[in-house]
């Protein structure tokens, strides 16, 4: 007989990639966007409090599987991130992710969740409130390098964010760019096509970099970057996978998210390990400047950090409460003595 009692078991919410689709589309996306935009400025405004680790990462040839965990001393967050740029060949995502939050009180989880969406959405809206931050003041138009699938997340983020109200498209594969611009259509801002990096450039004062390459790649030359742009580096997220040229580097104020895992993975890698940065929390908290002066080039050396996850997994704790749009999983053991787990599993029998 069976008799797992699950009336009375302690369940674990757990948002399903259906059931996150359907919170994204409820919530509507762009205010998702600016919602995740809020939760995480408002922890890197308490960036002092966090158990702070570069990722745990495993490389292999083909890409990287990582863990990044972190914790408030409440809550603990942790999510499992895979890098693989040869996927998509295949018809399998680059990116593909899920992640947890446990009470630090007792271990327990308190919530499980898939987060390939959650990611592309807490990136973009990193780089969105990074960007409001550093770029120009008048920024209204992206350029937008790789239109794979961070793409569409990323330009409407910098919309509802920044408010940029044009995007220049461009990736070495056209039908790429033909995907981003239908699926961009409608959302009220301009989409330009381009058939060239440096014609996507025309104009745009902000420039995202987000391919995929497990190179050290050269997505921008230090002659398609003028003064005053802010450049929004999402891609170069691992040793030895890079978007920009040194030289751009060395031109450009440099701000990050935590140094520690910034100079193993971002585009700081190139440079020496004593290379000048900024880290984006002292920006935000008013401890450091960002943007000097209207010439300066700015770089967010995005290579996604732990607490952005953690705040997007809290921001959908909080979401999926009023909506119910989660399932309850048998994830937990609850023998009624806690030392009985052999007891517990005789109610299987
Ligand atoms: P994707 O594979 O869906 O898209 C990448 C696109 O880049 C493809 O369309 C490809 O044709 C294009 N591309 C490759 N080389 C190019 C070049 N030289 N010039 C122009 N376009 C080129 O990948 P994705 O899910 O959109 O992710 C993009 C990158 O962002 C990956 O490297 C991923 O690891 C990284 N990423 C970073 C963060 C972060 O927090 N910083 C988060 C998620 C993803």
């Amino acid at each position: 007989m069976i008799n797992l009692a699950p009336s009375e078991k302690a369940l674990v919410p757990f948002v399903s990639v259906e059931n996150m689709m359907k919170l994204i589309h409820h919530i509507g996306l762009e205010t998702m966007l600016v919602g995740l935009g809020d939760y995480i400025e408002s922890d890197f405004r308490r960036w002092e409090l966090f158990d702070k680790t570069p990722r745990v990462a495993s490389h292999s040839e083909k890409g990287v599987i990582e863990l990044m965990p972190t914790s408030d001393g409440d809550v603990y967050g942790v999510k499992y991130v895979n890098g693989h740029p040869s996927n998509t060949a295949d018809g399998l995502q680059t990116v593909t992710a899920f992640g947890l939050l446990a009470n630090v009180a007792n271990g327990y989880p308190v919530l499980l969740s898939e987060m390939t969406l959650l990611t592309a959405l807490r990136t973009a809206a990193t780089s969105a409130i990074v960007a409001r931050v550093l770029a120009p003041k008048d920024a209204h138009v992206m350029a937008m390098i790789g239109n794979g699938a961070q793409s569409e997340f990323q330009t409407l983020a910098m919309k509802a964010i920044v408010g940029i109200d044009e995007v220049r498209l461009y990736d070495i594969d056209p039908a790429a760019t033909a995907k981003c611009a239908a699926n961009l259509a409608g959302h009220g801002i301009k989409v330009v096509a381009c058939d060239a990096a440096e014609e996507a450039m025309l104009g745009a004062q902000i420039v995202t970099t987000c391919t995929a390459d497990k190179q050290y790649a050269t997505i921008l030359t230090d002659n398609m970057v003028g003064s005053g742009i802010h450049i929004n580096a999402i891609g170069g997220d691992c040793p030895g996978k890079t978007e920009l040229a040194p030289a751009i580097l060395r031109r450009a104020g440099i701000f990050v998210e935590y140094p520690e895992q910034t100079r193993i993975e971002g585009e700081i890698q190139q440079l020496s390990a004593d290379h000048p940065v900024t880290e984006i929390w002292q920006v935000l908290t008013g401890r450091a400047k960002g943007r000097t002066d209207a010439k300066q080039i700015t770089l967010f050396d995005s290579v996604g950090f732990a607490i952005e996850d953690f705040s997007a997994l809290r921001y959908v704790r909080d979401q999926i409460k009023a909506t119910g749009l989660f399932d309850p999983l048998d994830l937990l053991a609850d023998p009624e003595d806690p030392r009985d787990l052999f007891g517990m599993l005789q109610r299987a029998l």
